[in-house]
């Protein structure tokens, strides 16, 4: 296995001997011998997947718990792409890390940290992931009380792409506008919509 980079080759050395995990991130980052702090959820990854491929049980246990985080009651941070790609690269599709990756990234994405993560990785999100998180998506709306389309009023005009202002105000097909809903509109149309 040439593959195994130094820092998690560190903490797992370290566990053989005190079979436990460092006890928070200043030691993770002290023992694995790396200095950036945002970086510990890739090193607890990669030393879960680590665990995986030496099949030593234990330590696969004891990272699942680190990485499946229960003390953050209320918000759970999606996963960087990074993270995402790396573990389903890595991990077989049958793992739990998968499914909570899939799971959280469900609960609390949005544009807002999409925007603050940049572009970097993002087109390389696994298709397996894609599909993953889309059925996700269809078993949660399924299961929520109120689907999610009724929540909208759909801007059919925003879709019609009229060739001018003049022939946009003469459709006929304007949307049925119903109190207490959002706009659902093409995403180009927006900007001039205000
Ligand atoms: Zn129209």
């Amino acid at each position: 296995m040439d593959d195994i980079e130094p820092p998690e080759f560190n903490v797992f050395v370290e566990w053989l001997y005190t079979q436990k995990l460092p006890a928070d991130g200043k030691s993770w980052n002290t023992i694995a011998n790396q200095s950036k702090s945002d970086l510990l959820g890739m090193l607890r990854l990669k030393l879960y997947v680590l665990a995986d491929r030496l099949i030593v049980p234990s330590l696969h246990r004891l990272l699942n718990r680190a990485i499946v985080n229960v003390s953050r009651i209320y918000y759970v941070s999606p996963p960087p792409y990074e993270n995402i790609i790396y573990a389903f690269q890595h991990l077989p599709p049958s793992d739990s890390i998968l499914d909570y990756f899939i799971d959280i990234f469900y609960m609390g994405w949005d544009s807002d940290i999409h925007d603050r993560s940049g572009e970097d990785n993002f087109s390389d999100l696994p298709q397996d992931f894609l599909l993953r998180l889309l059925t996700k998506m269809g078993k949660e709306r399924k299961r929520s009380k109120y689907r999610q389309q009724s929540l909208y009023k759909l801007d059919v005009c925003s879709y019609h792409a009229h060739a001018s202002d003049e022939e946009r105000a003469s459709c006929p097909n304007k949307a049925y506008d119903a109190e207490g809903k959002m706009w659902m509109k093409r995403e180009s149309e927006k900007e001039d919509a205000a």
